[in-house]
C-alpha cells in the first residue's frame, strides 16, 4: 500500500526516479567487477570514481577523502571505532553528546565496556551543546570528539565549527554525524574544519544501504572490515556499484536542488508550527526554533500519547514519527527529548513532522485539518486531560 501523505523524510526518503534511472544499467549490462582487468570493468570503476567526485563536491571534500560504506551507521562506527583502535599513545578518552543517534551512542557504550572512557556532554533546553562544556571536558588523553551536526528528532544544529576548533586546540580529532544535515543544508568540511564526517544516501533520495565516511587527508583510521583492500584499504569488499552510482547521483541532485528545497519547505514547516500552536492548546515546540533544520518540526502534545496520534493519523494515510524511527518500536521515551528537559509524559506525547521533496502546500493543509480533531478525541479519553 502507498501512503498518501508522507511526513517522515528524516526517517528515510523515496529514491528519486533520476537516481533509479542512473542505477539501472549497473544491475544488468554494466555488472562487471570494478577490480577486474578488462575494459568494461574499468568502466564500472570509472562510474565509482565519478560518484566519488559527486559525493566530494556535495561536502567540499577531495575525492580521495571519500570512502563508501553501507550507511550512516557504518560510517559512524568506522569513524569512532577506527580512531579508537589506533595505537593509543595519546589516551583513551572520547567525548560525545547525550543526544546522538544510537549509531554513535551504542558505539561509545561498546567502547566503554572495552575500557575506554567516554564523556557524554549535556545539552540545553533547545538541544545545544555548550562549547564551554566541551572545553572543560577535554583532557590530554582525549583522542576524539564526536558531535552530530543536526539532530534527527528535533533538528537542532550544533555549532560544529566552534566545537571542532576547541577539540583541535587540545589535539583531539573531531568527527561529526552529518546524516541529517548533508543534502539539506550546505555542508563544507573545510569550512567546518572537521577530520571525519558521516553521511547517508537514503536520507538524500538515494538508495538505502549506502553511506560515506569523509576522512581528511592524513588522518589515520583503522578499518573495521578486512579483505581485498577496496576503498584504499579502509573498507574491504567488492563495491556496491549500483548503490555507489545511486549515491553519486543523489549527491549531485542534492547539491543542485538544495537551495530551492529550502526556499519551498521552510515556509511550509513554519506554517505547520504556527497553525498547530494556534489550533491545538498545550503544545510545546521541541528544539531550537532559530538553529534548526528547515524541514523539521517536533512538538509535544501534552496529555496524550504520540503513538496513539500516529495510529489515528495512519488510518487517514498520514505517515509521521514519534521520537526517532530507530526507536519507534521501543516504549522508552526519546533520550533526546529527556535530554532537553522534557518530562516523560511530554516526551511520550511527541510528534516529529519532517518534510521533503514531494510535500505540497495541500499536504500541509490536510495534516492541519486532520490533527486537531484527533488530538481533541484522544484528550477527551485521557484521564490526564481531565485532571489537569
Ligand atoms: N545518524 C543519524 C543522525 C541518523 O538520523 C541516522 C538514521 O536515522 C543514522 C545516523 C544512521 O544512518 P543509516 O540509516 O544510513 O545507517
Amino acid at each position: 500500500m502507498t501512503i498518501k501523505y508522507y511526513f517522515d523524510y528524516n526517517a528515510t526518503t523515496p529514491t528519486d526516479p533520476r537516481v533509479v534511472e542512473a542505477m539501472l544499467p549497473y544491475f544488468s549490462e554494466k555488472f562487471h567487477n570494478p577490480s577486474s582487468f578488462y575494459r568494461s570493468a574499468q568502466e564500472t570503476n570509472q562510474a565509482i570514481e565519478i560518484a566519488r567526485q559527486e559525493a566530494a563536491r556535495l561536502i567540499g571534500a577531495r575525492p580521495e577523502e571519500i570512502f563508501f560504506t553501507s550507511g550512516g551507521t557504518e560510517s559512524d562506527n568506522l569513524a569512532i571505532q577506527g580512531t579508537a583502535s589506533r595505537p593509543r599513545e595519546k589516551g583513551n578518552h572520547i567525548i560525545t553528546s547525550g543526544i546522538e543517534h544510537p549509531a554513535v551512542l551504542r558505539t561509545c557504550e561498546h567502547l566503554e565496556k572495552k575500557g575506554y572512557q567516554v564523556t557524554y556532554l549535556p545539552v540545553d533546553g533547545c538541544g545545544l551543546v555548550d562549547p564551554a562544556d566541551l572545553e572543560k571536558s577535554l583532557k590530554d588523553t582525549t583522542i576524539l570528539v564526536t558531535i552530530m551536526q543536526a539532530n534527527n528528532e528535533i533538528g537542532t544544529l550544533q555549532p560544529i565549527r566552534e566545537l571542532a576548533r576547541i577539540a583541535h586546540q587540545r589535539g583531539a580529532l573531531f568527527h561529526t554525524d552529518a546524516v541529517q544535515s548533508t543534502g539539506k543544508i550546505p555542508v563544507d568540511v573545510k569550512a567546518l574544519d572537521v577530520d571525519l564526517l558521516s553521511f547517508s544516501s537514503h536520507k538524500i533520495y538515494g538508495p538505502k544501504g549506502m553511506g560515506v565516511l569523509y576522512k581528511k587527508k592524513g588522518i589515520k583510521v583503522d578499518p573495521l572490515i578486512f579483505g581485498g583492500g577496496h576503498e584504499r584499504g579502509l573498507r574491504a569488499g567488492t563495491e556496491n556499484v549500483t548503490g555507489i552510482v545511486g549515491l553519486g547521483k543523489a549527491a549531485e541532485l542534492a547539491r543542485l536542488e538544495m537551495a530551492e528545497e529550502e526556499r519551498r519547505l521552510r515556509p511550509l514547516r513554519d506554517k505547520l508550527q504556527q497553525e498547530i500552536l494556534a489550533r491545538i492548546p498545550e503544545v510545546l515546540i521541541n528544539g531550537d526554533t532559530d538553529r534548526r533544520l528547515y524541514n523539521t518540526l517536533n512538538v509535544s502534545i501534552k496529555y496524550i500519547e504520540g503513538e496513539s496520534i500516529l495510529a489515528m493519523l495512519d488510518h487517514q494515510d498520514f505517515a509521521l514519527s514519534s521520537g526517532s524511527a530507530c526507536s519507534a518500536k521501543s516504549l522508552e521515551p526519546s533520550h533526546v527529548l529527556l535530554a532537553i528537559g522534557r518530562k516523560h509524559e511530554e516526551a511520550h506525547g511527541s510528534l516529529r513532522i519532517s518534510l521533503g521533496k514531494y510535500n505540497t502546500p495541500k499536504d500541509v493543509d490536510r495534516l492541519l485539518e486532520a490533527l486537531p480533531p484527533i488530538v481533541d478525541k484522544l484528550r477527551r479519553m485521557s484521564p490526564f486531560w481531565d485532571k489537569k
